[in-house]
């Protein structure tokens, strides 16, 4: 006979994985699809201190592999696919991925978002390694070094200020003359000592021996390329980019509602549009994107799974 699941979540991150442990320990049928390693964004962190109640020197790896054997321990399915588009048939959800098609009564979509790249040569190798996309994770790791942060918009204005708690000194480089940032958060920052701001400015470069130690920069406007290394004392410095986030949504335009940069909206059971689809974690519309903001979410998308199959098979 066809197999129908309960739940499906798609998307491993600590959304999905809280999903799935309150999904199987409700005795539900969860089946969660990943597509690439387990974990999303947060497995990139070396240090996870700001997860209530996580063990001293927890990382962000050895936080994800606890929520997996939560969710093994109480038999949640994971598989590896990509999902491609779910269809509505009649009160079932069918879930095409590229591997296999699978037939479930209610979905979770916690695919998560990826920080927009700067695409310069280098950030990759030095990603975790002085570079960072999020102030929130990394920025006691600069306490009294240099640091610069990328973009002009609310959210490199503000972590630029956050980091300023920290930093020696924090630069925000951005790549026009004038920021895109709201006036009211643009004054806060221009009166802040610790922070100086180098206009019509890109980077071209990010170098370093596994460790950050320079950024090649040039003027947009003046077309001058230059190089700042990290102070001899130092070692090395910070590089934080703030230019955006893409929410892993694609595949779902057209059946789900979204904002206009492609955040799933939802409502506050993480219930979408759609019904019996639910959304949780990063890929929502939301103030805070965290690990403990996306874990709450599943274990909330779950719930609202729960009690819809209670009312509806
Ligand atoms: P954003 O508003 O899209 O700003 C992105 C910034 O990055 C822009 O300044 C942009 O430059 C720059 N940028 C983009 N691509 C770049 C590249 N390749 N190289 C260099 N710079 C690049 O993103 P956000 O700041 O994350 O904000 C997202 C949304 O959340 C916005 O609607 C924002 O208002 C909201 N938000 C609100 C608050 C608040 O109200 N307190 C806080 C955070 C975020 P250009 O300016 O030249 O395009």
């Amino acid at each position: 006979m066809e197999k129908i699941y309960d739940i499906i979540i798609i998307g491993g991150g600590p959304a999905g994985l809280a999903a799935g442990l309150y999904g199987s320990r409700a005795k539900l049928e969860t089946l969660i699809i990943e597509r690439d390693k387990t974990g999303g964004q947060i497995v990139t962190t070396d240090e996870v201190a700001n997860y209530p109640g996580s063990i001293p020197n927890a990382t962000g790896p050895s936080l994800i592999a606890r929520m997996v054997e939560q969710c093994e321990e109480f038999g949640t399915t994971r598989i590896k696919d990509s999902v491609e588009k779910i269809e509505v048939e009649g009160q079932y959800k069918i879930v095409k991925c590229e591997k296999e098609t699978y037939k479930t009564k209610t979905v979770i979509i916690a695919t998560g978002a990826v920080p927009r790249k700067l695409g310069a040569p280098g950030e990759k190798e030095l990603t975790g390694k002085g570079v960072s996309y999020c102030a929130t994770c990394d920025a006691d790791f600069f306490e009294d070094f240099e640091v610069f942060a990328v973009g002009g918009g609310d959210t490199a204005v503000e972590e630029a200020m956050y980091l300023t708690k920290f930093a020696r000194k924090v630069t925000l480089v951005h790549r026009r003359d004038e920021l895109r940032a709201a006036k009211s958060i643009q004054e806060k920052a221009f009166k802040n000592e610790k922070l100086e701001i180098m206009y019509d400015t890109v980077v071209e470069e990010i170098k370093g021996d596994g460790i950050l130690e320079s950024i090649v920069f040039k003027n947009r406007k003046t077309e001058e390329v230059f190089e700042i290394k990290a102070p001899e004392e130092d070692g090395t410095m910070g590089l934080f980019c703030f230019i955006g986030y893409l929410p892993n949504t694609e595949v779902f335009k057209g059946l789900i509602d979204m904002n206009d940069s492609g955040y799933i909206i939802s409502d506050s059971n993480m219930k979408t549009n759609v019904e019996g689809i639910f959304a949780a974690g990063d890929c929502t519309e939301k103030l805070l994107r965290q690990v403990i903001t996306a874990s709450a979410d599943g274990a909330i998308a779950s719930v609202s799974a729960e009690k819809y199959i209670e009312a509806n098979f």
